[in-house]
């Protein structure tokens, strides 16, 4: 088994990320289960590629070892883009996903429904050395909601409709990763590290 260090403390991600590389000799922990702290890593890059690839450069200059970052986030096409790589911080640092929701649903108002498109993106970097750097992009279309809908999920994931009519929120979590942006991109990382893996061994 190769271990490899995510940059989050978020232990869903990382047992996601872990479910999915573990058929291919991986193992995923957290940078705090390494000693390795990240708090003063600045999440300062203009796109989610960028900032997937500083929390992952970060870590590996850190540790020495094979580290993995992400980032994501929902960029609305008639807000030009936002709230994109602010996501997160939409309404503020300590904002629940409830304010967050709020605030887009406000700046939101009076726009048509076929004007309402939007995508959620996850960008995944994986330095496996200096030489050796995975990134990859997964996206999910869909359009805003007028109100909230659904309880499972996260972040906008009540307001996120897709084509079937339902929220992100009204899905169980395998229907989500089935066509969600983390999804694809997971699937995308797991199939370029199999070939990398594949490459080494000739
Ligand atoms: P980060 O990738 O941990 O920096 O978080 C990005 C932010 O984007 C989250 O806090 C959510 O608000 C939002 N986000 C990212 N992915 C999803 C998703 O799958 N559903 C709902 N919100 C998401």
């Amino acid at each position: 088994m190769i271990e490899f260090i995510m940059a989050t403390n978020n232990q869903g991600k990382v047992k996601e990320l872990d479910r999915i590389l573990n058929p291919l000799g991986v193992t995923v922990v957290t940078a705090k289960s390494k000693n390795i702290s990240l708090d003063d890593v600045e999440e300062n890059g203009a796109t989610y590629a960028e900032n997937a690839k500083i929390k992952a450069m970060a870590a590996f200059q850190k540790s020495g070892l094979p580290c993995i970052a992400d980032d994501s986030g929902l960029s609305v096409d008639c807000l030009n883009g936002e709230p994109g790589v602010f996501s997160a911080r939409y309404a503020g640092e300590n904002a629940t996903d409830e304010q967050r929701i709020a605030k887009l649903l406000k700046n939101m108002q009076n726009i048509p429904k076929a004007e309402r498109s939007a995508h959620f993106v996850c960008s995944i970097c994986c330095v496996i050395d200096e030489k050796n750097i995975i990134q990859v992009e997964g996206t999910c279309s869909g359009t805003i909601a007028d109100s909230p809908k659904g309880n499972g999920g996260f972040g906008y994931d009540p307001v996120f409709l897709i084509d079937d009519g339902r929220t992100f929120g009204e899905l169980s979590p395998q229907e989500k990763d089935k066509i969600s942006h983390r999804g694809n991109a997971l699937r995308m990382l797991s199939n370029e590290l199999k070939r990398f893996f594949d490459n080494q061994e000739v």
